[in-house]
């Protein structure tokens, strides 16, 4: 956390120093923002029509709330995970960037962009008791330095004034996900996650928060844990869906 803050003072007096420059392409950006706006215009917002429980966006002509077939024929535990732009193009290189090259400044963008899932209606004005982040195996956040999850919970907890509560840890060191297919993921998740100790979620309305939904597996599994210790409700935000 030290570190965090020694880093943020730094960035503070970088930029009085320097102009701002774009995090992607260098180029002018207005005061306090990291991209410029034609970069933040190639960020693709998901849009209507999508699966209402996972955000699944759909190509082509439907109208109303739908839910996609990759929701219709497995059991979810969350009621609704909402992502808030395409895991692709500009969205896909900042959050790779942020993640695996460490470029830990870059959680103010991600933070923002997935702020903006309140306002999605299955989310906004709705209450929440605890803001909860997707738990990485401790082996995994050693390896990486921090959790992604945890940054961006923080942040979003702020801004929202409900506090930030990493309630679960993941017990299992999974292999990565994205080479397995939907039976493979969801095996291989099963009891990947557990409470922590003393921790007590009975009677609580949960946001569970994650930088990018995949298949939506991970955050149905927390999910899972969440409700069988009496979480009343457990709704996900994350800045992207894969
Ligand atoms: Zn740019
Ligand atoms: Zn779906």
């Amino acid at each position: 956390m030290i570190a965090l803050r020694r880093f943020e003072l730094f960035e503070a007096a970088g930029s009085l120093l320097y102009p701002p420059a774009c995090a992607l392409c260098g180029g002018k950006t207005r005061a306090g923002e990291y991209l410029c706006d034609e970069c933040e215009a190639k960020a693709p917002r998901i849009v209507a029509p999508f699966c209402q429980q996972c955000s699944g966006p759909f190509d082509g002509a439907i109208s109303g709330a739908f839910t996609c077939a990759n929701c219709a024929h497995r059991k979810i535990y969350f009621d609704a995970a909402v992502a808030v732009y395409r895991g692709r193009g500009i969205v896909r290189q900042i959050i790779h960037t942020f993640k695996y090259d460490r470029q830990v400044h870059l959680r103010h963008l991600v933070a923002r962009w997935l702020c903006a899932a309140f306002d999605d209606d299955r989310l906004s004005g709705r209450q929440f008791d605890i803001v909860v982040p997707v738990p990485l195996h401790p082996t995994r956040q050693r390896e990486r330095g921090f959790n992604q999850a945890r940054l961006l919970a923080d942040l979003l907890s702020l801004r929202i004034s409900i506090p930030c509560r990493p309630l679960l840890k993941r017990i299992r060191y999974t292999t990565t996900q994205t080479a397995l297919d939907r039976a493979e993921r969801m095996e291989n998740l099963h009891n990947a996650f557990r409470l922590r100790k003393n921790a007590n979620v009975r009677g609580l309305r949960v946001l569970l928060i994650d930088d990018v939904l995949t298949t939506g597996s991970t955050l149905s599994e927390c999910a899972r844990v969440l409700k069988r210790a009496g979480a009343v409700s457990v709704y996900a935000a994350t800045a992207a869906r894969a």
